[in-house]
Protein backbone atom coordinates (compact mmCIF):
# COMPACT_ATOMS: atom_id res chain seq x y z
CA UNK A 1 0.00 0.00 0.00
CA UNK A 2 1.95 3.15 -0.90
CA UNK A 3 -0.06 5.40 -0.01
CA UNK A 4 0.15 4.27 3.47
CA UNK A 5 -2.86 2.69 5.31
CA UNK A 6 -3.25 6.02 7.98
CA UNK A 7 -4.70 9.27 7.39
CA UNK A 8 -3.51 12.76 9.16
CA UNK A 9 -5.52 12.53 11.65
CA UNK A 10 -4.75 8.87 12.75
CA UNK A 11 -0.76 9.66 12.48
CA UNK A 12 -1.22 12.83 14.67
CA UNK A 13 -3.49 11.36 17.21
CA UNK A 14 -1.91 9.77 20.70
CA UNK A 15 -3.66 7.40 22.72
CA UNK A 16 -4.81 8.04 25.61
CA UNK A 17 -2.53 8.10 28.67
CA UNK A 18 -4.80 7.82 31.08
CA UNK A 19 -6.75 4.23 30.08
CA UNK A 20 -2.85 3.13 29.31
CA UNK A 21 -1.68 2.78 33.00
CA UNK A 22 -4.58 1.75 33.92
CA UNK A 23 -4.56 -1.56 31.63
CA UNK A 24 -0.52 -1.40 32.53
CA UNK A 25 -1.85 -1.87 36.42
CA UNK A 26 -4.63 -4.18 35.21
CA UNK A 27 -1.70 -6.42 33.45
CA UNK A 28 0.56 -6.33 36.77
CA UNK A 29 -2.63 -7.30 38.93
CA UNK A 30 -3.73 -10.42 36.45
CA UNK A 31 -0.36 -11.63 37.09
CA UNK A 32 -0.52 -11.31 40.71
CA UNK A 33 0.88 -8.91 41.63
CA UNK A 34 0.03 -6.10 44.74
CA UNK A 35 -0.86 -3.41 43.06
CA UNK A 36 -2.04 -0.51 44.67
CA UNK A 37 -3.95 1.63 41.65
CA UNK A 38 -4.32 5.37 42.00
CA UNK A 39 -4.96 5.42 37.75
CA UNK A 40 -8.61 5.18 37.60
CA UNK A 41 -10.53 8.27 36.42
CA UNK A 42 -13.94 6.80 36.88
CA UNK A 43 -15.82 6.42 40.50
CA UNK A 44 -15.43 3.25 41.91
CA UNK A 45 -19.44 2.86 43.37
CA UNK A 46 -21.87 0.84 41.27
CA UNK A 47 -24.37 3.14 39.59
CA UNK A 48 -27.48 3.67 41.68
CA UNK A 49 -29.83 0.90 41.94
CA UNK A 50 -32.93 2.84 40.85
CA UNK A 51 -31.37 4.19 37.71
CA UNK A 52 -30.62 0.32 37.09
CA UNK A 53 -34.13 -0.32 37.69
CA UNK A 54 -35.65 2.48 35.07
CA UNK A 55 -32.91 1.12 32.82
CA UNK A 56 -34.16 -2.78 32.87
CA UNK A 57 -38.05 -1.04 32.55
CA UNK A 58 -37.18 0.65 29.56
CA UNK A 59 -35.21 -2.93 27.92
CA UNK A 60 -37.94 -5.00 29.18
CA UNK A 61 -40.90 -2.30 27.88
CA UNK A 62 -38.90 -2.60 24.41
CA UNK A 63 -36.89 0.41 24.19
CA UNK A 64 -34.00 -1.09 21.96
CA UNK A 65 -34.72 0.58 19.24
CA UNK A 66 -33.44 4.25 16.95
CA UNK A 67 -34.24 7.29 19.11
CA UNK A 68 -34.15 10.93 18.20
CA UNK A 69 -30.79 11.73 16.94
CA UNK A 70 -30.39 14.36 19.93
CA UNK A 71 -32.13 12.44 22.41
CA UNK A 72 -35.21 11.26 23.97
CA UNK A 73 -37.70 14.46 24.38
CA UNK A 74 -38.28 13.70 27.98
CA UNK A 75 -34.75 13.68 29.25
CA UNK A 76 -33.94 16.72 27.45
CA UNK A 77 -36.92 18.56 28.34
CA UNK A 78 -35.72 17.30 32.05
CA UNK A 79 -31.86 18.52 31.69
CA UNK A 80 -33.32 22.06 30.55
CA UNK A 81 -35.28 22.53 33.17
CA UNK A 82 -32.28 21.92 35.66
CA UNK A 83 -30.31 24.00 33.45
CA UNK A 84 -32.75 27.11 34.14
CA UNK A 85 -32.27 26.19 37.59
CA UNK A 86 -28.66 26.53 36.90
CA UNK A 87 -28.84 29.89 35.78
CA UNK A 88 -27.24 28.51 32.40
CA UNK A 89 -31.21 28.66 30.16
CA UNK A 90 -32.97 31.65 30.15
CA UNK A 91 -36.01 29.52 29.65
CA UNK A 92 -37.03 25.70 29.71
CA UNK A 93 -36.01 25.29 25.31
CA UNK A 94 -35.28 21.41 25.26
CA UNK A 95 -33.77 22.73 21.64
CA UNK A 96 -31.01 23.98 23.27
CA UNK A 97 -29.83 20.44 25.01
CA UNK A 98 -28.47 17.34 23.19
CA UNK A 99 -27.91 14.29 24.71
CA UNK A 100 -24.84 12.44 23.63
CA UNK A 101 -22.83 8.98 23.83
CA UNK A 102 -20.62 10.45 26.83
CA UNK A 103 -19.24 14.02 27.87
CA UNK A 104 -16.41 12.85 25.78
CA UNK A 105 -18.03 12.82 22.88
CA UNK A 106 -20.11 16.24 23.75
CA UNK A 107 -16.53 18.14 23.95
CA UNK A 108 -15.46 16.67 20.23
CA UNK A 109 -18.73 17.45 18.71
CA UNK A 110 -18.36 20.93 20.84
CA UNK A 111 -15.02 22.03 19.73
CA UNK A 112 -15.69 20.32 15.85
CA UNK A 113 -18.83 22.37 15.65
CA UNK A 114 -16.78 25.67 15.82
CA UNK A 115 -13.42 25.40 15.10
CA UNK A 116 -11.86 24.40 12.03
CA UNK A 117 -8.68 25.04 10.32
CA UNK A 118 -6.86 28.35 10.81
CA UNK A 119 -8.64 28.80 14.35
CA UNK A 120 -6.42 28.20 18.20
CA UNK A 121 -8.16 27.23 20.88
CA UNK A 122 -6.84 27.64 24.17
CA UNK A 123 -6.47 25.03 27.08
CA UNK A 124 -5.29 25.66 30.32
CA UNK A 125 -2.75 23.41 31.49
CA UNK A 126 -2.55 21.05 33.64
CA UNK A 127 -5.71 19.88 31.20
CA UNK A 128 -7.76 17.24 30.34
CA UNK A 129 -5.53 14.56 28.27
CA UNK A 130 -8.27 14.47 25.71
CA UNK A 131 -8.53 18.75 24.69
CA UNK A 132 -5.53 18.83 22.63
CA UNK A 133 -6.11 15.85 20.75
CA UNK A 134 -9.78 16.86 19.97
CA UNK A 135 -8.74 20.20 18.72
CA UNK A 136 -5.93 18.51 16.10
CA UNK A 137 -8.64 16.56 15.36
CA UNK A 138 -10.87 19.52 14.46
CA UNK A 139 -8.48 20.80 12.18
CA UNK A 140 -7.58 23.74 14.96
CA UNK A 141 -4.81 24.67 16.72
CA UNK A 142 -3.80 24.21 20.68
CA UNK A 143 -2.61 26.70 22.53
CA UNK A 144 -1.62 25.81 25.72
CA UNK A 145 -1.12 28.11 28.82
CA UNK A 146 0.28 27.03 32.02
CA UNK A 147 -0.87 27.43 35.56
CA UNK A 148 1.10 25.20 38.62
CA UNK A 149 0.62 25.04 42.36
CA UNK A 150 1.57 28.17 42.94
CA UNK A 151 -0.89 29.72 41.17
CA UNK A 152 -3.69 27.00 42.32
CA UNK A 153 -3.53 25.31 38.87
CA UNK A 154 -6.02 28.05 37.93
CA UNK A 155 -4.80 30.20 34.81
CA UNK A 156 -5.25 34.81 35.59
CA UNK A 157 -6.84 36.43 32.70
CA UNK A 158 -3.68 37.94 32.15
CA UNK A 159 -2.55 34.95 30.93
CA UNK A 160 -5.14 34.32 28.31
CA UNK A 161 -4.96 37.86 27.19
CA UNK A 162 -1.28 37.48 26.43
CA UNK A 163 -1.70 33.95 24.32
CA UNK A 164 -4.73 35.47 22.45
CA UNK A 165 -4.47 36.48 18.36
CA UNK A 166 -6.51 37.19 15.66
CA UNK A 167 -7.36 33.56 15.46
CA UNK A 168 -8.21 32.96 18.54
CA UNK A 169 -11.44 31.10 18.65
CA UNK A 170 -12.33 29.24 21.83
CA UNK A 171 -10.80 28.57 25.56
CA UNK A 172 -11.38 25.17 27.40
CA UNK A 173 -12.31 25.72 30.59
CA UNK A 174 -12.94 22.62 33.25
CA UNK A 175 -13.87 23.53 36.78
CA UNK A 176 -13.68 21.17 39.08
CA UNK A 177 -10.28 19.92 36.83
CA UNK A 178 -9.60 16.62 35.77
CA UNK A 179 -6.08 16.65 36.67
CA UNK A 180 -6.04 18.86 39.78
CA UNK A 181 -9.44 18.85 41.36
CA UNK A 182 -9.10 22.71 41.34
CA UNK A 183 -12.43 25.00 41.35
CA UNK A 184 -12.78 28.53 40.00
CA UNK A 185 -13.97 30.70 42.44
CA UNK A 186 -16.94 32.91 41.05
CA UNK A 187 -15.41 36.31 40.81
CA UNK A 188 -11.81 34.21 38.90
CA UNK A 189 -14.24 32.86 36.47
CA UNK A 190 -16.48 35.99 36.09
CA UNK A 191 -13.61 37.67 34.87
CA UNK A 192 -12.57 35.25 32.47
CA UNK A 193 -16.00 35.37 30.35
CA UNK A 194 -15.75 38.97 30.86
CA UNK A 195 -12.51 38.65 28.70
CA UNK A 196 -14.08 36.29 26.32
CA UNK A 197 -16.73 38.57 25.70
CA UNK A 198 -14.39 41.26 25.53
CA UNK A 199 -12.22 39.31 22.25
CA UNK A 200 -15.25 37.95 20.87
CA UNK A 201 -13.89 34.32 22.45
CA UNK A 202 -16.42 31.18 22.55
CA UNK A 203 -15.67 29.20 25.60
CA UNK A 204 -16.47 25.41 26.00
CA UNK A 205 -17.20 24.89 29.95
CA UNK A 206 -16.53 20.95 31.01
CA UNK A 207 -18.70 20.89 34.43
CA UNK A 208 -18.52 16.80 34.76
CA UNK A 209 -17.18 17.02 37.67
CA UNK A 210 -19.95 20.00 38.87
CA UNK A 211 -21.57 18.04 41.92
CA UNK A 212 -18.11 16.51 43.14
CA UNK A 213 -17.90 19.15 45.60
CA UNK A 214 -16.08 19.47 49.09
CA UNK A 215 -15.34 21.94 51.58
CA UNK A 216 -18.95 23.25 50.85
CA UNK A 217 -17.68 24.55 47.69
CA UNK A 218 -19.92 25.46 45.22
CA UNK A 219 -19.89 25.42 41.54
CA UNK A 220 -20.96 28.60 39.04
CA UNK A 221 -21.64 27.68 35.46
CA UNK A 222 -19.83 30.64 33.39
CA UNK A 223 -23.02 30.63 30.76
CA UNK A 224 -24.76 31.80 34.11
CA UNK A 225 -23.02 35.13 34.57
CA UNK A 226 -24.82 37.35 31.74
CA UNK A 227 -26.85 36.74 28.39
CA UNK A 228 -23.34 37.60 26.26
CA UNK A 229 -22.40 34.48 28.38
CA UNK A 230 -25.69 32.20 27.27
CA UNK A 231 -24.54 33.19 23.93
CA UNK A 232 -20.98 31.99 23.93
CA UNK A 233 -20.69 29.37 26.77
CA UNK A 234 -20.61 25.63 25.34
CA UNK A 235 -21.98 24.18 28.54
CA UNK A 236 -20.72 20.13 28.62
CA UNK A 237 -22.00 17.85 31.33
CA UNK A 238 -22.93 14.11 31.88
CA UNK A 239 -23.90 11.61 33.44
CA UNK A 240 -20.66 9.18 33.99
CA UNK A 241 -19.06 11.19 36.92
CA UNK A 242 -21.69 12.31 39.17
CA UNK A 243 -23.79 9.09 39.64
CA UNK A 244 -21.30 6.25 38.58
CA UNK A 245 -22.44 5.93 35.27
CA UNK A 246 -19.45 5.77 32.61
CA UNK A 247 -20.25 2.56 31.02
CA UNK A 248 -23.74 3.98 30.10
CA UNK A 249 -22.34 6.70 27.86
CA UNK A 250 -24.51 9.56 28.09
CA UNK A 251 -23.01 12.93 28.12
CA UNK A 252 -24.86 16.31 27.85
CA UNK A 253 -24.15 19.78 25.28
CA UNK A 254 -25.89 22.87 26.43
CA UNK A 255 -25.86 26.26 23.49
CA UNK A 256 -27.08 28.80 21.65
CA UNK A 257 -29.69 27.24 18.93
CA UNK A 258 -27.25 27.56 15.77
CA UNK A 259 -24.24 25.58 17.32
CA UNK A 260 -27.32 23.13 19.12
CA UNK A 261 -28.66 22.61 15.75
CA UNK A 262 -24.88 21.63 14.56
CA UNK A 263 -23.80 19.64 17.02
CA UNK A 264 -26.80 17.63 16.18
CA UNK A 265 -26.45 17.45 12.78
CA UNK A 266 -22.70 16.56 13.42
CA UNK A 267 -24.45 13.62 16.11
CA UNK A 268 -26.92 12.71 13.56
CA UNK A 269 -24.28 11.84 11.15
CA UNK A 270 -21.64 9.82 13.02
CA UNK A 271 -23.74 8.31 16.07
CA UNK A 272 -26.94 8.24 15.58
CA UNK A 273 -28.54 8.49 18.85
CA UNK A 274 -26.97 7.66 22.13
CA UNK A 275 -28.20 4.46 23.38
CA UNK A 276 -31.90 4.37 23.76
CA UNK A 277 -32.52 2.61 27.66
CA UNK A 278 -29.08 4.14 28.98
CA UNK A 279 -31.29 7.41 28.62
CA UNK A 280 -34.07 5.70 30.68
CA UNK A 281 -32.13 5.45 33.29
CA UNK A 282 -30.57 8.94 33.03
CA UNK A 283 -34.18 10.00 33.11
CA UNK A 284 -34.90 7.89 36.14
CA UNK A 285 -31.85 10.14 37.90
CA UNK A 286 -33.69 13.34 36.75
CA UNK A 287 -37.23 12.88 37.62
CA UNK A 288 -36.03 11.18 41.06
CA UNK A 289 -33.53 14.50 41.85
CA UNK A 290 -33.53 14.17 45.30
CA UNK A 291 -33.37 10.87 45.62
CA UNK A 292 -30.34 11.05 43.18
CA UNK A 293 -28.98 13.46 45.39
CA UNK A 294 -28.91 11.14 48.41
CA UNK A 295 -27.09 9.09 46.25
CA UNK A 296 -24.73 11.35 45.04
CA UNK A 297 -24.14 12.36 48.49
CA UNK A 298 -23.55 8.63 50.31
CA UNK A 299 -20.72 8.60 47.55
CA UNK A 300 -19.24 11.50 48.40
CA UNK A 301 -19.07 11.01 51.86
CA UNK A 302 -16.53 8.46 50.57
CA UNK A 303 -14.88 10.42 48.40
CA UNK A 304 -14.33 13.14 51.12
CA UNK A 305 -12.47 10.80 53.83
CA UNK A 306 -10.67 9.68 51.00
CA UNK A 307 -9.56 13.06 50.07
CA UNK A 308 -8.04 14.08 52.99
CA UNK A 309 -6.38 10.75 53.81
CA UNK A 310 -4.37 10.73 50.91
CA UNK A 311 -4.18 14.73 50.75
CA UNK A 312 -2.53 14.46 54.64
CA UNK A 313 -0.76 11.04 53.40
CA UNK A 314 0.89 12.86 50.66
CA UNK A 315 1.50 15.48 52.94
CA UNK A 316 3.36 13.63 55.08
CA UNK A 317 6.17 12.80 52.35
CA UNK A 318 9.11 14.90 52.38
CA UNK A 319 10.09 15.91 49.25
CA UNK A 320 6.33 15.66 47.69
CA UNK A 321 3.67 19.06 48.19
CA UNK A 322 0.50 18.67 47.46
CA UNK A 323 -2.84 21.19 47.33
CA UNK A 324 -5.98 20.76 48.91
CA UNK A 325 -8.51 20.02 45.82
CA UNK A 326 -12.33 20.98 45.96
CA UNK A 327 -13.79 18.68 43.84
CA UNK A 328 -13.12 15.50 41.65
CA UNK A 329 -11.59 12.66 42.80
CA UNK A 330 -7.75 13.64 42.08
CA UNK A 331 -4.79 14.96 43.80
CA UNK A 332 -2.68 16.50 41.53
CA UNK A 333 1.01 16.43 43.86
CA UNK A 334 4.65 18.27 42.93
CA UNK A 335 6.92 15.71 42.96
CA UNK A 336 9.58 18.04 41.28
CA UNK A 337 12.53 18.11 43.86
CA UNK A 338 12.35 14.40 43.86
CA UNK A 339 15.08 14.67 41.18
CA UNK A 340 13.23 12.41 38.63
CA UNK A 341 10.98 13.61 35.77
CA UNK A 342 7.24 12.84 36.14
CA UNK A 343 7.72 10.12 33.44
CA UNK A 344 10.26 8.37 35.13
CA UNK A 345 8.82 8.78 38.49
CA UNK A 346 5.32 7.28 37.71
CA UNK A 347 7.32 4.42 35.64
CA UNK A 348 9.68 3.55 38.77
CA UNK A 349 7.20 3.86 41.65
CA UNK A 350 4.94 1.20 39.30
CA UNK A 351 8.24 -0.85 39.19
CA UNK A 352 9.87 -0.75 42.68
CA UNK A 353 6.92 -0.37 44.79
CA UNK A 354 4.04 -1.58 42.54
CA UNK A 355 2.13 1.93 42.79
CA UNK A 356 -0.02 2.79 39.96
CA UNK A 357 -0.12 6.99 38.97
CA UNK A 358 -0.07 9.13 35.55
CA UNK A 359 2.36 11.21 35.08
CA UNK A 360 2.01 14.67 35.20
CA UNK A 361 3.31 15.15 31.30
CA UNK A 362 0.12 13.33 30.28
CA UNK A 363 -1.69 16.79 31.42
CA UNK A 364 0.77 19.20 29.89
CA UNK A 365 2.36 19.56 33.36
CA UNK A 366 6.02 18.09 34.11
CA UNK A 367 6.95 17.69 37.79
CA UNK A 368 3.45 16.69 38.77
CA UNK A 369 1.83 13.12 39.57
CA UNK A 370 -2.08 12.33 39.35
CA UNK A 371 -3.56 10.10 41.61
CA UNK A 372 -7.08 8.91 41.85
CA UNK A 373 -8.97 8.31 44.88
CA UNK A 374 -11.77 6.54 43.51
CA UNK A 375 -10.42 3.75 45.21
CA UNK A 376 -10.35 1.77 48.80
CA UNK A 377 -9.23 3.32 51.88
CA UNK A 378 -7.06 0.28 52.17
CA UNK A 379 -5.21 0.90 49.06
CA UNK A 380 -4.79 4.51 50.37
CA UNK A 381 -2.92 3.98 53.56
CA UNK A 382 -1.19 1.43 51.60
CA UNK A 383 -0.68 3.36 48.82
CA UNK A 384 1.45 6.12 50.60
CA UNK A 385 3.39 3.90 52.34
CA UNK A 386 4.56 2.16 49.67
CA UNK A 387 5.37 6.13 48.01
CA UNK A 388 6.78 7.08 51.41
CA UNK A 389 9.56 4.41 50.81
CA UNK A 390 9.99 4.82 47.28
CA UNK A 391 10.67 8.70 47.67
CA UNK A 392 13.25 7.76 50.64
CA UNK A 393 14.52 5.23 48.50
CA UNK A 394 16.04 8.41 46.40
CA UNK A 395 17.56 10.55 48.49
C1 LIG B 1 -14.54 11.76 32.51
C2 LIG B 1 -14.45 13.09 31.87
C3 LIG B 1 -15.28 13.47 30.79
C4 LIG B 1 -16.32 12.64 30.10
O1 LIG B 1 -16.62 11.42 30.49
P1 LIG B 1 -17.71 10.56 29.72
O2 LIG B 1 -17.60 9.22 30.35
O3 LIG B 1 -17.39 10.56 28.27
O4 LIG B 1 -19.05 11.20 29.99
C5 LIG B 1 -15.17 14.74 30.29
N1 LIG B 1 -14.28 15.61 30.79
C6 LIG B 1 -13.46 15.29 31.80
C7 LIG B 1 -12.55 16.32 32.31
C8 LIG B 1 -13.51 14.02 32.37
O5 LIG B 1 -12.66 13.71 33.36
Amino acid sequence: MNKGYLSSWAKNVSPSPTLAVDAKAKALKAAGEDVCGFGAGEPDFDTPSFIKEACARALSDGKTKYAPAAGIPALRSALAEKYVEKGVLNEKNSSQVIVSPGGKYSCYLAILATCGPGDEVIIPAPYWVSYPEMVKLAGATPKVIFAGDDQGFKVSPDQIEDALSPSSKLIILNSPSNPTGCLYEKKEMEEIVELACKHDLLIMSDEIYEYLLYDGATHFSPASFSQDAKDRVITVSGFSKTFSMTGWRLGTLVANSEICKAVADLQSQTTSNPTTFSQYGALAAMENWEKAMIAVNEMLVHFDRRRINLLEGLQSIPGISCQRAQGAFYLFPNISSCGLSSEVFSARLLEDQKVAVVSGHAFGAEGYIRLSYATSDEIIQNGVDRIMKFVNSLS
